[in-house]
């Protein structure tokens, strides 16, 4: 017998084989089902039960699902994992299919496919982080990088040479990243944490594009956007091409494309931003990185634009300096900050919730968040007043005009609208005189039915007679049993039609009841069908200014950033840096903000240091000598923090910063293996040094930690001394260089600009003492053994290693030649300390009884025996 599948499944089959690549979720009434290997891989991830659902070429099926109410929840687990869902739908009710015949299966498609780069659900989504897409694309000799955010509509798009993609896609961090089929980024994508998914080249045509984004944007040329490079305009093509596959008809408000110029922010390579923790710590989470430390924002778009800002600090001095002055004027009065702060707390994510609206994934809520955003916009500008500096001024010009949308909105809605435009009940009354009338009646109805109850009382002369409603029944009389036979014999059965009898009630209905509930019915869905109407039109007239209102969101994010970094300066004495353009770099009483605040978490202070680089008089290199854990790392860190600080617009943890703009910034600290890739700590640090020495220019700040530390003492220093010289002679740029080779402190003397530093510490009683303190000078030594003793290592092995160390440091002094000689005259490791030898005596019969015992051969009970044996020998 040949096993034809069902109509049902040959549909699923064929909707199945139409999305290659992604888990079907295809709805069945309340459940969206899985079947054939995605059940089997959904189950698993999932952890929910895997059955069977009739057989398919003689094998059964199997088969999971998932509540739609549910669905959401589901859907998150499988997208971090690392999924993709195609979500098939009902396109029609049922009832229309079967109209067609018993055969007939409800019409199903896909309306959305969902990946990690195009969620707009709030619960799928952080609220706090921005959710980019990006797509690669190279067009010749030209490549370029665009990236969007569906959920908020913002869309950037840079010239982007493969050297540079690393770097960006670090800056960005997108969830996810389009390239052409047999890109190779596979490595580079898992490194930045994005999923990588690769399209056919048709997806990145240029012609093509154009149309696209025509199509994107709702115009007739991309002319008024300004001019695009072929490779630009396939990276935004190809974003556009995938919006339309993966949200099929419904396509999301995008704003129009803003073109991001590589040479505006401060460089900042991918190492660098992960060594130093920017916006997400070694460890993998927000927690510990700065932005962790210093984000004080109220509110989520706020906190998104840090972290925009801290990924990408200004070159620009008028742009950095405006937003110092906005943190500045609002530092100087806390009151009126404290109050802004109060206002700008209940502002509610607006371009979120235009975003939803636009894709018709919003509701009721989404309205009033516009409302409650504006309105509060309203207050926040009023407070802020007239003579606010110029980056606020311009806020407060973009949260005017929108009166006429604000009594809209109020007008229209109730105070507290529910979360879905289905059930109705979010317009105000007064807003629309059809919609009163109707409502009245379904009320009014309600009202008869009491009067109705009443009435049947008296006429039955039964007191616990009660009109109720259910699903199954909808509007019924019902008694218990005990008057069955009255109420079901004359005259009381010409009134009241018998419906349904269980164990203990009977059921009926009259003529009279029924007419009344068509009357409701009719009264309510005519009550659903006027407010499905106005939450459509408040809808578009919502979006008809969604650029104004993405321009006032953007604006209360802007006072949000400016306040909340005010109070952070206020509350942590921070100080305003002078940004200017020359090649300074002088921190007094710097201090490293996550640092410092772990350790105020354990009641302990923060040893506040200097640092000065500059051409000319003061030297531009410093070379740090101290022993591990003086702080050497934490001082690097903290002077790459400032100038990060400085120029995302942010005061400093300093109490005076003067900094010639950085164009760059480098680093090399730490080090971790890159096993996944094959490559050693060492070579993973000469790749990112080499990094450096080929790109710093005289604008870049380098800070370098440890160099050489993983290969033979005499390469690593050797290395170590002609990084630095290259530095010296050849970038010519400020740095900060740390090294436990003290044998590099002379180069201080050689070179002009380069100063020895040491991080001080006292020495008592044979143990160090850590001062934290950054002082000029080298280090008189290293004092490792001392850290190895305070970390716990054996007293045996602490104690040889001071002895080697003695000889190897006389050995140095007497100029003896190698190592390995003065190795060879050491007297052997004794792994016990020195105490007196034990007299050999002869052996005792204990010994001699026990050098016979073969313990494996004992019995539990034997070797009980053996001790009481061996204690009588003694
Ligand atoms: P190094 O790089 O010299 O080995 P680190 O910079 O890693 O040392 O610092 C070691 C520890 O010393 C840090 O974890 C921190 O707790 C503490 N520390 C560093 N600098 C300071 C400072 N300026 N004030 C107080 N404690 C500090």
């Amino acid at each position: 017998m040949t096993d034809q599948p069902t109509p049902m499944m040959a549909q699923y089959l064929a909707i199945r084989e139409a999305n290659p690549g992604a888990l079907l979720f295809y709805r069945m009434g309340d459940f969206y089902e899985m079947f054939f290997d995605d059940a089997v891989a959904a189950a698993a991830a999932l952890d929910i039960a895997l059955t069977r659902r009739g057989t398919h070429q003689g094998q059964p099926i199997p088969m999971c699902g998932v509540p739609v109410h549910a669905a959401e929840s589901y859907l998150l687990t499988l997208i971090r994992k690392g999924f993709r869902v195609a979500i098939a739908e009902q396109m029609e009710d049922p009832a229309e299919a079967r109209k067609r015949g018993s055969k007939s299966v409800v019409a199903r498609d896909v309306v959305r496919l969902v990946t990690p780069g195009t969620l707009t659900e709030e619960s799928l989504l952080e609220a706090r982080r921005h959710n980019f897409l990006a797509a690669y694309a190279t067009v010749r000799d030209d490549a370029a990088l665009a990236w969007v955010d569906i959920s908020t509509g913002t869309l950037r798009v840079m010239n982007c040479p493969s050297s540079r993609l690393a770097p960006e896609l670090a800056r960005i961090a997108p969830r996810e990243l389009l390239a052409v089929e047999g890109s190779g980024l596979d490595d580079l994508a898992t490194d930045q944490g994005s999923v990588l998914t690769e399209l056919p080249a048709a997806s990145f045509d240029s012609a093509a594009a154009a149309r696209r984004l025509a199509a994107l944007f709702r115009v007739e040329t991309l002319d008024g956007f300004g001019s695009f490079s072929r490779a630009e305009l396939a990276a935004m093509g190809a974003l556009a091409a995938y919006l339309d596959m993966t949200q099929k008809a419904q396509m999301p408000l995008i704003r129009p494309p803003l073109r991001e110029d590589a040479q505006g922010a401060m460089q900042i390579d991918a190492a660098t931003r992960r060594n130093l923790e920017l916006t997400q710590a070694l460890s993998g989470g927000r927690e510990g990185s700065l932005l962790a430390a210093i984000d004080r924002s109220v509110t989520a778009a706020g906190a998104r634009l840090l972290e925009r800002r801290i990924s990408a600090p200004s070159r620009d001095m008028g742009v950095i300096r405006a937003r110092h002055d906005a943190v500045g004027w609002l530092l100087a009065d806390t009151g009126l900050t404290a109050r802004l702060r109060e206002a700008l707390a209940r502002v509610p994510d607006m371009d979120r919730a235009v975003s939803r609206l636009a894709l018709e994934r919003g509701g009721p809520r989404d309205l009033s968040a516009i409302r409650a955003g504006l309105t509060q916009g309203l207050a926040v500008a009023a407070l802020l007043g007239d003579d606010a500096p110029p980056l606020l001024a311009e806020a407060v010009g973009a949260l005017s005009g929108h009166e006429a949308l604000i009594d809209l909105l109020d007008d229209a809605l109730v105070a507290e609208p529910p979360l879905l435009a289905r059930d109705g009940g979010f317009t105000a009354s007064g807003f629309d005189a059809d919609l009163d009338e109707t409502r009245r009646l379904r009320d009014e109805g309600r009202g008869v039915i009491a009067q109705m109850q009443a009435d049947y009382v008296a006429r039955s002369g039964v007191g616990s007679l009660k009109i109720k409603h259910n699903n199954v029944l909808g509007y019924f009389i019902e008694t218990t049993a005990t008057h069955a036979e009255k109420m079901l014999a004359p005259p009381l059965s010409q009134i009241f039609i018998h419906r349904q009898t269980t164990a203990n009630q009977i059921r009926f209905t009259t003529v009279e009841l029924s007419e009344l509930e068509t009357r409701i019915l009719n009264a309510r869905d005519r009550a659903l069908e006027i407010e499905r109407g106005i939450f459509a039109r408040l809808r578009d007239a919502v979006l008809a200014q969604a650029g104004p209102v993405g321009q006032a969101a953007r604006a209360l994010a802007e006072i949000d950033l400016a306040a909340a970094l005010g109070d952070l300066a206020a509350e942590q004495d921070w100080t305003r840096p002078v940004i200017d353009d020359s090649r300074a770099f002088l921190i007094e009483g710097g201090r490293h903000p996550v640092v410092e605040a772990a350790l105020r978490r354990k009641s302990q202070s923060f040893v506040a240091n200097d640092c000065a680089l500059t051409e000319g008089e003061t030297p531009a290199i410093w070379l740090l000598t101290g022993p591990n854990m003086a702080g050497k790392s934490t001082f690097l860190r903290q002077n790459a923090l400032i100038a990060i600080l400085a120029q995302a617009g942010s005061f400093v943890p300093a109490t005076r910063a003067h900094l010639g703009l950085v164009s760059q910034l480098f680093s090399r600290v730490g080090a971790a293996d890159d096993l996944a890739r094959g490559r050693s700590t060492f070579m993973v640090e000469m790749v990112e040094t080499a990094a450096i020495l080929n790109q710093a220019d005289d604008r870049a700040l380098v800070i370098l930690d440890e160099i050489g530390r993983g290969t033979a003492t005499w390469d690593g220093l050797s290395i170590a001394w002609a990084v630095m010289e290259h530095l010296h002679a050849v970038n010519r740029c400020r740095a900060l260089f740390a090294t436990h080779y003290h044998e590099l402190t002379a180069l201080a003397a050689r070179l002009d600009g380069v100063e020895n530093a040491t991080v001080a510490v006292r020495e008592w009683e044979g143990d160090v003492i850590f001062l934290h303190e950054v002082i000029r000078g080298a280090a008189d030594r290293s004092y490792g053994v001392q850290v190895a003793r305070l970390a716990g290592l054996p007293d045996a092995a602490v104690a040889r290693a001071r002895d080697i160390l003695t000889s190897l440091e006389s050995g140095e002094r007497e100029g003896a030649a190698r190592p390995a000689a003065i190795i060879d005259d050491l007297p052997l490791f004794r792994a016990a300390p020195p105490a007196p030898a034990p007299a050999r005596t002869a052996p005792s019969p204990v010994d001699d009884r026990l050098r016979e015992i073969q313990p494996d051969s004992l019995s539990p009970r034997e070797a009980l025996d053996l001790i009481y044996e061996l204690k009588g020998l003694t």
